[in-house]
């Protein structure tokens, strides 16, 4: 159960971002929008607040995704998909990097609680808001939206952006794979808490979110063991990966560009043994960066 843009429509670019759309948000817009309605003396202002949520899930994705671009990372796409927003960010594998990635769509969420405040006051301050109390009320809508969006992220709940910060700090003392293992196995637990609640408030948006939730704890977990297989592996000598340094595998862990038959890259200068292809780029098992075999020989040279 993976968020895919499977019954979504592009909407526009921005800075070579894709922002897609799923048609769910449409339904979920005409429920809102008419649950809204009786709140405001104007029915349009109802609609505004609906766009006004679209602008802060928006933001706090735009916020991954050039956080994770400003170290270094891909990030190309962002899908408003039924259960939220996702951001796919893809930054180099490092805590730090990690960390700033995923931590800057919830800071999106704290620089708007000044912003949205300022507003108000100004409104107040003003007498703006005098004879236009549904303006106000639009705002503290928005003020509401902004708190519930910021204050579910930050569950430590993993792959929630609470759950992912978490495990970038945890990165920093215990290492790629077990703090992915920690993260995921508390977030099973947290899911399950979340699972209790759910049901007590028979909502179905949260028993599918909680879904979701947990099949993604789960697969983290287990590409925590693949990982940590992994590293324990017995190592090249000799070699480091140029981007993250990390010393490679020993063992016929890399797939000819060519036949795809598995073959190990260091014994033979990435020419594979079965068809004699020159491979052009070696891949880091690390941090899934690849780089031509050359650059990876980490033996000093006398002459
Ligand atoms: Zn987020
Ligand atoms: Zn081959
Ligand atoms: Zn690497």
């Amino acid at each position: 159960m993976l968020p895919t843009r499977q019954g979504s429509i592009r909407l526009f670019r921005l800075w070579g971002i894709d922002v897609h759309l799923h048609w769910l948000w449409f339904v979920a817009g005409i429920y809102l929008v008419s649950q809204r309605v009786p709140q405001y003396e104007a029915p349009f202002w109802a609609l505004f607040e609906y766009l006004g949520l679209f602008s802060i899930v928006l933001l706090h994705e735009f916020g991954h995704a050039l956080a994770c671009r400003s170290v270094g990372g891909d990030a190309h796409q962002i899908i408003l998909w039924p259960l939220g927003g996702v951001a796919y960010v893809n930054p180099p594998a490092r805590p730090g990097a990690t960390l700033w990635s995923i931590a800057a769509g919830p800071l999106v969420n704290v620089a708007l609680i000044p912003i949205l405040l300022g507003a108000a006051v100004a409104l107040d301050g003003t007498g703006w808001a005098e004879g236009r109390p549904d303006l106000a009320r639009f705002i503290r809508a928005l003020q509401d939206t902004n708190l519930v969006i910021l204050i579910f992220n930050l569950l430590p709940i993993y792959p929630l952006d609470g759950g992912q910060i978490l495990r970038s700090l945890l990165w920093f003392f215990m290492g790629k794979a077990r703090s992915l293992m920690v993260a995921s196995v508390l977030g099973l637990i947290g899911g399950a808490a979340l699972a209790v609640w759910a049901v007590r408030a028979q909502s179905i948006w949260m028993g599918m979110m909680i879904l979701f939730l947990l099949s993604n704890c789960w697969a983290g977990f287990k590409y925590a063991q693949v990982i940590r297989k992994i590293e324990r592996l017995p190592r090249r000598d000799g070699f480091a990966c140029p981007v993250c340094r990390t010393v490679p595998p020993l063992g016929a862990f890399w797939r000819c560009q060519q036949c795809q038959q598995p073959f190990d890259m260091f014994e033979t200068s990435a020419v594979c043994p079965h068809c004699a292809t020159i491979n052009a780029a070696t891949l880091c098992p690390h941090c899934g960066e690849s780089r031509p075999i050359q650059a990876w020989d980490a033996r000093v040279h006398d002459i």
